[in-house]
């Protein structure tokens, strides 16, 4: 049995929480309370060789059935959000990865800060929304993005990049190899009401759309760019005849069929081999090639079981 001493707290061989429900588990999980903590993780892992990997809400993360290796690191211990500058009508804040996204949404709409309403129902940390660039017909994430504050994985240090130096585009943020710790957001001031009222709109609008109350990890594919637009991924799998298309537990949703939603019974095995079902009938149907929207998790090198390994906190 290997002893390893840990510099936070880390659970070991825990399922983490994803919205898709289905999964395995990883072999670490660490909750580092702060930067210098998240850093001294950091050092840590590369130490030893162990990949990292970070989650937020675990909203568009799949995690093999056959679990994920390395040290996961959630941000959930930092969640802080301050407001950094008032200018006139223009309010910046400074968020911590860890926040939720809907309960930062929720604060704003009560001040009367407007700019993220077009999120709303997004589930997603901050860290999560701003690494994703999470967002849809209402505007993204990188919309409302000033700075960025990351930790660069190999290097283990802090450092911050300009909005104008983060490549945001549709689903991405070039943030790789990154943690992101703290987002600037620029939002400006409005009347609380009106906020809140654009807030249940953009809200009832999803509701009316998506399968909000089953269990799923967002939009399973990205939309794909036909002729230099982006088209609907969901109506693409709805035309190849895919509502409704079942593997096990997992099933294509009749509602949205970019979502694919599970039962209690769903292995991600039959996520993923639904989505190839699908990417193939896309293909052969409309003769363009999907690509995942959601995030797997897999081991990348030999399997290493949390068994072996003992931590403690030190
Ligand atoms: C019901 C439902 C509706 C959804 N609707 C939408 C939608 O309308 N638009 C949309 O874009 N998405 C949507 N999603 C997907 C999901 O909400 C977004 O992708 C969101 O940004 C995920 O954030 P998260 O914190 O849960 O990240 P996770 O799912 O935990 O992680 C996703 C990826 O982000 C990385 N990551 C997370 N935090 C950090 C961090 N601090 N630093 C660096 N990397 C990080 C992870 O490593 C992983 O690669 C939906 C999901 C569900 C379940």
């Amino acid at each position: 049995m290997t002893v390893v001493e840990a510099p936070v707290q880390i659970d070991r061989g825990v399922k983490p929480p994803t919205w898709i429900g289905a999964g395995g588990v990883v072999d670490m999980l660490a909750h580092p309370a702060s930067e210098e903590e998240l850093l001294r993780c950091l050092v840590w892992a590369r130490e030893r060789g162990l990949p990292v990997r970070v989650l937020g809400e675990g909203a568009n993360l799949l995690v093999h059935d056959a679990g994920a290796d390395g040290v996961a690191i959630s941000l959930r211990r930092l969640r802080r959000v301050e407001t950094v500058c008032e200018e006139g009508e223009v309010v910046t804040l400074a968020v911590q990865a860890g926040a939720s996204l809907q309960q930062l949404l929720i604060q704003c709409a009560r001040q009367g800060w407007a700019g993220l309403e077009g999120l709303a129902g997004v589930p997603a940390s901050v860290g999560g929304a701003c690494f994703m660039n999470a967002g849809g017909a209402f505007g993204e994430f990188g919309d409302v993005v000033r700075w960025i504050e990351t930790a660069d994985v190999e290097r283990c240090e802090l450092g911050r990049l300009e909005r104008e130096a983060t490549p945001f585009a549709y689903r991405h943020s070039g943030l790789e190899g990154r943690v992101v710790t703290r987002v600037g957001v620029t939002l400006r001031r409005d009347e609380p009401a009106a906020v809140r009222r654009r807030l249940k709109e953009v809200m009832a609008r999803k509701k009316a759309a998506q399968p909000l109350g089953k269990k799923s990890a967002g939009c399973a594919f990205k939309n794909p760019e036909v002729d230099g637009r982006r088209v609907s991924a969901g109506r693409l799998i709805d035309e190849a005849g895919c509502k409704g298309l079942r593997v096990g537990g997992a099933c294509v949703s009749e509602q949205h069929a970019n979502f694919i939603v599970t039962d209690r019974f769903a292995t991600a095995e039959n996520v993923l081999a639904l989505m190839e079902r699908v990417k193939e009938r896309v293909l052969a149907r409309c003769g363009v090639t999907l690509e995942r929207e959601i995030v797997v998790w897999e081991r990348q090198g030999v399997r290493r079981r949390a068994s072996d390994v003992a931590v403690a906190d030190g």
